[in-house]
């Protein structure tokens, strides 16, 4: 890989060199608040130019700093953000979407994204009281106090700020589409799990695959249930795992940290990781009796500390990937899930 500028990298060398065949990895730093990027310094958007079309993959979060950065590394390429074609959102979450609606408007690009997505968008980011609204009754039945339950307010305002949403994508996709940019042909494959309507997009002659948040070198990706997720979000992604290890890849290249050589050791590790933390949560749940995924929560070792300690963000995934975990298992049989009182319980069988 080439670096051609500060944070920029030529991914494939033109060849031959009369046909312009370039992809790029750009970088945005994220917003400097762990609340909102969970730690993750920045955001890796992919720009792919040839033949006179062009192709960005991701566009990171609705600040001026990001919009800037992109704006100075396009250049850097001998383009503009009012220039971009084409732009193709992995999934919904904001370090990946922010920028859509205005770059939509500054360049009138095609958007693209999976048609579960669209649902997730507009409810996060444009019906967001409504949503909150369903949050207070989910996490109240899955055994969170009321006096717990104000951090939710505090935690999809600034989320909301940082996001300038579309209302509807120009393409709706499904997965499976083929989707050209002059000579490379992108192949869309729809990976729920992480978020409903993930995909990557996979490029069998330059044996590319671009992989948003499926698949990131050292963070396991959080899958966690909540009201916008399927019911089995876990069985989902590790679905998608194995769709993805069927392909011949070369280079994986992730939305975040850096790109990956060791595909399948890093899939092997994933796997792995999955089948411990259902060991765990299958322990913490115990013999004695029924349970709420917040007690289980707070039985479950964490590695930012314990769930009682965390900040109301944290706990909001923990509880999230507490409940991902605990469906798989009912899913497996290995779990009883019932409704008493208006709280929903989990007891081993
Ligand atoms: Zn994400
Ligand atoms: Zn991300």
């Amino acid at each position: 890989m080439k670096k051609v500028h500060e944070g920029i990298y030529q991914l494939v060398t033109p060849f031959p060199e009369y046909r312009r065949q370039e992809a790029y990895r750009l970088r945005e730093e994220l917003p400097h608040n762990p609340h909102l990027t969970k730690g993750l310094p920045y955001v890796l958007p992919y720009f792919i130019v040839s033949r006179g079309d062009n192709l960005l993959v991701d566009c990171g979060w609705n600040t001026d700093d990001a919009h800037q950065a992109l704006q100075e590394q396009l250049q850097e390429l001998g383009s503009h953000p009012r220039e971009v074609r084409n732009l193709i959102l992995t999934h919904s979450h904001p370090d990946h979407c922010g920028l859509a609606g205005r770059l939509k408007a500054e360049a009138g690009c095609t958007v693209m994204m999976h048609e579960r997505e669209v649902d997730f968008m507009r409810s996060r980011y444009l019906e967001p009281d409504e949503l909150l609204k369903r949050m207070h009754e989910w996490v109240e039945k899955h055994g969170v106090p009321v006096e717990e339950q104000t951090w939710m307010e505090r935690a999809s305002m600034p989320v909301r700020h940082f996001v300038s949403p579309i209302e509807q994508p120009d393409v709706a996709l499904k997965g499976g589409e083929h989707i050209s940019v002059g000579d490379f042909v992108f192949e869309v494959v729809w990976t729920p799990g992480h978020s409903p309507g993930h995909v990557c997009l996979y490029e069998p002659n330059h044996r590319l695959l671009l992989t948003g948040d499926h698949i990131l070198p050292v963070i396991t990706p959080n899958i966690s249930l909540h009201p916008q997720q399927s019911d089995n979000p876990l069985a989902d992604y590790l679905e998608s795992l194995e769709k993805v290890a069927r392909l011949k890849v070369d280079r994986i290249l992730p939305a975040h940290e850096w790109d990956i050589d060791w595909f399948q050791r890093r899939l092997e590790e994933m796997r792995a990781h999955h089948e411990e933390r259902l060991e765990e949560m299958l322990r913490a749940v115990g013999t004695e009796g029924p349970v709420t995924a917040a007690d289980v929560a707070r039985r479950i070792k964490w590695n930012t500390g314990p769930y009682d300690e965390l900040p109301f963000w944290m706990k909001r995934a923990a509880l999230g990937e507490t409940l991902a975990h605990l469906r798989y298992l009912v899913g497996q049989g290995r779990l009883r899930e019932f409704e008493a009182d208006g709280r929903v319980y989990f007891q081993a069988v």
